[in-house]
């Protein structure tokens, strides 16, 4: 079976083709264009979705050509319904709602969020884990019971990834900035103390971002060393006590907070006090991409038909948690 996958939820406008053979996946082609804006400046929703508009299709016959196939030979369509910037989510949709009606395809809206966990259990083969969730969009902690995704654990403010970027902003990078400060990092181990907030399971950044910004006026490098740690250690703190509450044995990290290799180190050295499996999706894989709505689609695909056109909505707000997976 040959999917296509369409992501445009915030920066990125990508499309992917799967194929799909019993529980295996295949990716045979995942292009994406990514929406930068200036340096010091945040995702502008409007500017984002013109650069979809603009971009979307030389990344879809790019992506075909690339996986070899025509529109003809696809099965299904999928596109991230939400969560996500309405105008950018709007973009996805109708590239997809038009393949779908004038070639008559099957169409499968998808939650962005799941497609993270989805992919990450395809390319890792993580069966049943404690999952993080970390991107620019969400700061989650899910383990699956009766046939959806629970949380024990969440951000109160703002996601580890808006952490990130906004303090990089302030210092000068360009949207995404995870990257820039893990490379900053690496060059200080002085460890400045900053503000360390879990609440319950849950995690607070606001008061941290505020606080690394004016260690960042004397010292940009201890301010990204000392970002680093102390948002980790909190993440890991709430994983380690969800992993000691849920007894699972395997940890999966996804989303495009897992490409940092810090987290990755600090979270190994949990699992392995757990005795638990530590894995995290690949690099290419972390942040969003079509691959991801693809193979939900393909999933969604085993126990539902495609939706009817009137039922292609997109949702800004689209919480992980309230979606049946009955796959
Ligand atoms: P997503 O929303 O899943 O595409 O993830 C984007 C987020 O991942 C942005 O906030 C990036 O700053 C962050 N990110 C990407 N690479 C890294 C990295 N190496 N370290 C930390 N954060 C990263
Ligand atoms: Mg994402």
């Amino acid at each position: 079976m040959l999917g296509l996958g369409i992501e445009s939820t915030a920066h990125t406008f990508s499309c992917a083709v799967i194929e799909k053979t019993g529980n295996k996946g295949k990716i045979l082609s995942d292009v994406r264009r990514i929406y930068r804006p200036e340096a010091g400046e945040g995702i502008h929703p409007r500017e984002a979705s013109r650069h979809h508009v603009e971009n979307s299709s030389i990344v879809l016959s790019e992506c075909l050509q690339d996986a070899n196939v025509i529109v003809k030979d696809l099965d299904i369509v999928s596109y991230a319904a939400g969560p996500g910037l309405g105008p950018c989510l709007r973009v996805g949709a109708v590239v997809a709602r038009s393949l779908s009606s004038f070639y008559d395809i099957p169409i499968y809206p998808v939650n962005h969020a799941i497609g993270h966990i989805e992919l990450g259990k395809l390319l890792t083969g993580s069966v049943n884990p404690l999952v993080l969730l970390v991107s620019g969009g969400h700061t989650m902690l899910l383990a699956f019971l009766n046939k959806q995704w629970r949380v024990f654990g969440e951000t109160l403010d703002i996601t580890l990834g808006q952490l990130l970027d906004q303090f990089g902003r302030s210092i000068g990078f360009a949207s995404p900035c995870g990257k820039n400060i893990e490379e900053l990092a690496s060059s200080s181990s002085n460890y400045v103390t900053l503000p360390y907030s879990v609440k319950g399971n849950d995690v607070s950044f606001s008061g941290l971002l505020s606080a690394t910004k004016s260690v960042a006026k004397k010292n940009k490098i201890d301010a990204c060393y000392s970002l680093q740690e102390t948002a980790f250690a909190m993440i890991s703190e709430t994983v380690e006590r969800a992993l000691s509450f849920t007894q699972k044995k395997e940890l999966m990290i996804v989303g495009g907070v897992a490409a940092n290799k810090r987290l990755s180190e600090m979270l190994h050295d949990v699992c392995k006090r757990h005795g638990s499996k530590f894995s995290v999706v690949p690099m290419r894989y972390a942040g969003d991409c079509g691959s991801q709505i693809c193979w939900t689609g393909l999933l969604e695909s085993k126990v539902k038909q495609g939706a009817s056109l009137k039922d292609t909505f997109v949702r800004q707000s689209w919480r992980l948690d309230s979606v049946k997976v009955d796959y």
